[in-house]
């Protein structure tokens, strides 16, 4: 099929991400669109090639490989179940060298020096609290990168909820889940809505933590996890229900709503 865009290829890709902000060996977790990037020669192995290139042998590229829908029609099996979050993260998990967290719902993959230690023991109910991956990579000083996405897209910010303590978190859920040839029923934390998080784009430019710029055709935020986990822990505490979204058919809102 014709495309309008120009065709980006791994070169200019990596020149991109560098004059964005993204620097050889930052541990930084990617929420990526692949379609937002415009035409990429390659696909989307050629996008975590770009990354892996400025993130260089001392740096960490990390992925959310979520799999909440998939868990419905079959049980999580930590190698074979694909990722939910999009093609580029599918393509990181499938790398001979990436490392999988064991969660059933909310699993992050790693390549890169600190792999291992993000992604080991994830406990089930903290799917993206205190100990998760995600939280684990803001403590070391990790980025978060989003690439033509926004906020919404931004799990780090439910690390930020989780660290405020707010009274609403739901029942957990059950899932199955594959282990030595068995199948076994987890418990697992219920993550919430992400759907009002991009109310917070503003106070995050505001606070002058975002650098922003473009890798491909593709609109993208860099911003330090920490600095967004102290901005989301001001807001909260000041305004618990900030981040509520005010969808007619979000439950989980307006059961939030109703607890605070
Ligand atoms: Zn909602």
């Amino acid at each position: 099929m014709p495309h309008e865009d120009p065709v980006q290829t791994r070169h200019e890709l990596r020149e991109n991400l560098r004059s964005l902000g993204l620097e050889a060996g930052y541990e930084v977790v990617v929420h990526p669109s692949l379609s937002s990037l415009g035409w990429v020669e390659g696909g989307a192995d050629t996008v975590v090639d770009a990354l892996l290139d400025v993130l260089g042998d001392r740096g960490t590229l990390a992925v959310p490989t979520f799999t909440s829908g998939l868990v419905e029609s079959r049980p999580f099996d930590r190698c074979t179940s694909p990722s939910q979050t999009g093609a580029i993260t599918e393509a990181v998990r499938c790398r001979a060298s990436a490392v999988r967290s064991s969660h059933p719902t909310h699993s992050v993959t790693a390549i890169g020096c600190g792999a291992s230690a993000i992604t080991r023991a994830h406990p089930p109910m903290h799917s993206v609290g205190r100990g998760s991956p995600l939280h684990r990579l803001a403590n070391r000083g990790g980025w978060i990168l989003l690439v033509g996405v926004r906020h919404d897209r931004n799990s780090t910010i439910h690390v930020a909820e989780r660290l405020a303590g707010l009274p609403f978190k739901g029942m957990p859920r059950t899932v199955p889940v594959r282990r030595d040839g068995d199948v076994v029923d987890i418990d697992v934390a219920r993550v919430g809505c992400s759907r009002g998080f991009t109310t917070l784009e503003a106070a995050a430019e505001d606070a002058g933590i975002v650098r922003r710029g473009p890798v491909g055709v593709a609109d993208c935020q860099l911003l330090r996890g920490d600095a967004l986990i102290d901005l989301v822990g001001g807001m909260l505490s000041s305004d618990p229900g900030r981040l509520l979204c005010e969808t007619d058919d979000c439950w989980w809102c307006a059961d939030a709503s109703a607890e605070l």
